[in-house]
């Protein structure tokens, strides 16, 4: 798969401390798009499903959050990793451009994979002028399914009530001085 970046722990992208792997490439060019170095399908870098899982932290995380760029222009791949994923206990969430109705009536069966593999699906493209209403989606058009049925929600901590609020904002910093900032800032355009 083709990849943006990966970030080992993160609490804005999803229920409890998550890893976030940011996928490369998005064929649509939402006005205000958080992350636009991930949108050209030419950029970005190769890494195996395998080196992905060794990237994960052994412990400390609730689950492996899917961004983009698209995923779902990279389902196949995916959908193995989120399997190895979930068969570790953990939970898998992908945010997506496409609406949850549309991969569902698409004949693709990698998309269908894919969604058997998450747990929760966030959907819609980004629309910068609808406020987000929760803090895990960029604008309020996008809605958060929860999916899953193979993983202790309650003991996960995936079933908690989000509060109504968008904007949480992460900075991270990596042992070479990388900053990466991450989440769904208020008022972001
Ligand atoms: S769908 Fe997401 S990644 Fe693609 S352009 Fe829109 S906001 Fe950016």
């Amino acid at each position: 798969m083709i990849i943006h970046s990966f970030l080992p722990r993160s609490t804005v992208n999803g229920p409890g401390v998550r890893s976030v792997l940011w996928l490369q490439g998005c064929e649509r060019s939402c006005p205000g798009c958080f992350n636009p170095e991930a949108l050209p399908v030419r950029g970005g870098r190769e890494v195996s499903v395998a080196a992905v899982l060794e990237w994960l932290p052994a412990e400390g995380i609730e689950g492996v959050t899917f961004s983009g760029g698209e995923p779902f222009l990279q389902a196949a791949p995916l959908a193995l990793l989120g399997r190895e994923i979930r068969a570790r206990g953990l939970s898998v969430l992908v945010y997506t451009g496409y609406l949850l109705e549309e991969i569902k009536e698409s004949e693709k069966d990698c998309w269908i994979d894919l969604l058997s593999t998450t747990d929760v699906l966030i959907d819609g493209p980004y629309l910068k002028d609808i406020p987000p209403n929760h803090r895990w989606a960029g604008s309020g058009n996008q809605r958060v399914h929860f999916l899953g049925d193979g993983i202790d929600r309650e003991g996960s901590g995936i079933a908690e009530e989000p509060s109504s609020q968008g904007g949480e904002v992460e900075f991270s910093i990596d042992s070479e001085g990388l900053v990466t900032v991450t989440g769904f800032p208020e008022g972001w355009t």
